[in-house]
């Protein structure tokens, strides 16, 4: 999981609004981040549905790895996902993006 995370970093973490200009998290302790909290699922999610669309594949990882959050109701209502303020689903395709990668030896 090393591999992911360290690419994550490297790719998302950069880019993250919630995160410095030299790429650090800025979440404080009482915050998580889903994409850190659940790397393994979304890790698991991506690799399992190797040859969906984006689009499926952005389903799956709201039907597996957001059911498990704490932030979503049982309605499936997440208000950090409408405030747009949850980085997993903000940067979903570029995660995606991002694993993929690692698994094609593109990034180490
Ligand atoms: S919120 Fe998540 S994706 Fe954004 S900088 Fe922090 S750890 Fe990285
Ligand atoms: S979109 Fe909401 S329910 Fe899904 S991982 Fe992010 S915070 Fe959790």
């Amino acid at each position: 999981m090393d591999k992911y995370l360290k690419a994550i970093k490297q790719n998302i973490c950069s880019i993250c609004v919630d995160s410095s200009e030299k790429g650090r998290c800025t979440l404080n302790e009482k915050e998580a981040c889903a994409v850190e909290l659940f790397l393994p699922q979304i890790v698991n999610v991506i690799h399992n549905n190797e040859n969906e669309e984006l689009a499926k594949i952005y389903k799956t990882m709201k039907e597996t790895v957001c059911r498990e959050c704490l932030a979503q109701d049982n309605d499936g209502y997440c208000y950090l996902r409408e405030d747009a303020n949850c980085s997993l689903d903000r940067y979903f395709y570029l995660i995606v993006e991002t694993i993929q990668k690692v698994d094609a030896g593109i990034l180490t």
